[in-house]
């Protein structure tokens, strides 16, 4: 009785073993299996779904003279029109997106292979990045020129609507307030967690008021550990999210401002301040007055508060963007509040 209940049990142990062996052997298969599609995905990066990384190294010498090119020759409806985006990305292909060291004497070659009848197209279709590079930068300047329409002040003081093909996207700092910044992306920060700096830091006085650089929706509004008073707004096509951070105590935004409000480019959102590096709300904890500007990448929404995120030195881009200030004036005496002078339309924020 003892011996054969022993055999009983011998053999389910072999079944058992083999049955755990199969089972192991299946899961280590499914594994592999995913291992080697990841791999094949992440070295197809560009081709794959969505872009997870740019490297934004644009200087604002190469965005001063393509966005000119682009702008005048639509202005003056030249034969060729220039689009600055592709510019740019033909040259980051010839250079792996490093514009240190790109020249005025380069930016001439390639117009005069244009005007000599080359195509865009022809010149980058057997450039291998050209497609990354063009949705990369695409995602970060998509919106900056256009069509849209401003008020200005005519010689007999009255104000009207002009429109106008050009840049449309505006300095932080509002007009005739001065600011200083240096190339502060990826210096490291020890407040709360080791981590590196993901904007770029535009010293100025409180109460400075701050300008929306682009049109879009607040996303995002009150208060965070990090950046204190702050707000975040998406741009309209999604793929941008700026970041506005440290902004005044007790007064940290300009009036009417709510999450899910429309903004258009230029209009005062709120005041340089001091605020952050503390749980608890409205406390001025940062050393030098500033306003934290910072510009995120959205490709896919899985990238939004994510260890994915991609954040882009913004340095260049304020450089670039001080030819393009917003005038504003104090339209509440009461409340101390600021709005801009100049209205300001653009196709996106009717459709
Ligand atoms: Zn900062």
């Amino acid at each position: 009785m003892l011996i054969r209940s022993f055999k009983i049990s011998k053999k389910i142990l072999i079944l058992f073993i083999l049955f755990v062996i199969l089972f192991v052997g299946i899961l280590l298969f499914y594994s592999l299996a995913n291992d080697i599609s990841n791999d094949a995905n992440e070295n197809n990066g560009t081709e794959n779904t969505f872009i997870k990384w740019v490297d934004f190294n644009i200087t604002s010498e190469a965005l001063n003279l393509t966005s000119k090119l682009d702008i005048d020759s639509h202005n003056n409806n030249d034969d060729i029109t220039y689009n600055w985006i592709e510019l740019l990305s033909y040259f980051a292909c010839k250079n792996g997106g490093n514009f240190k060291n790109f020249k005025k004497s380069d930016l001439n070659s390639l117009v005069k292979q244009l005007k000599e009848g080359e195509t865009i197209s022809d010149l980058t279709q057997n450039l291998k990045f050209y497609d990354y590079y063009y949705e990369s930068y695409s995602a970060v300047l998509g919106n900056f020129i256009g069509n849209y329409a401003i008020e200005t002040t005519n010689e007999d003081g009255t104000k009207s609507l002009k429109e106008n093909y050009g840049l449309k996207a505006f300095l932080p700092i509002a007009k005739n307030y001065s600011f200083s910044h240096y190339d502060d992306f990826g210096n490291s920060r020890s407040y709360g967690f080791k981590r590196t700096h993901l904007g770029n830091d535009l010293m100025g006085s409180i109460g400075t008021p701050i300008i929306a650089v682009e049109s879009g929706i607040v996303e995002n509004l009150g208060w965070n550990q990090y950046g204190g008073w702050r707000i975040g707004i998406r741009s309209f096509d999604t793929k941008r999210y700026y970041y506005y951070a440290h902004l005044r105590k007790n007064h940290p935004y300009a009036e009417n401002i709510e999450e899910g409000k429309i903004i258009k480019a230029g209009d005062v959102i709120g005041y340089l301040g001091m605020t952050g590096y503390s749980i608890k709300e409205n406390v001025n904890n940062i050393n030098v007055p500033h306003l934290h500007f910072g510009m995120q990448l959205i490709f896919d929404e899985s990238q939004v508060d994510s260890p994915n995120e991609i954040w882009i030195d913004v340095y260049q881009i304020i450089e670039f963007l001080k030819k393009n200030r917003s005038e504003v004036y104090m339209n509440n005496k009461e409340t101390k509040d600021y709005i801009r002078k100049y209205e300001f339309y653009e196709d996106a924020i009717f459709e």
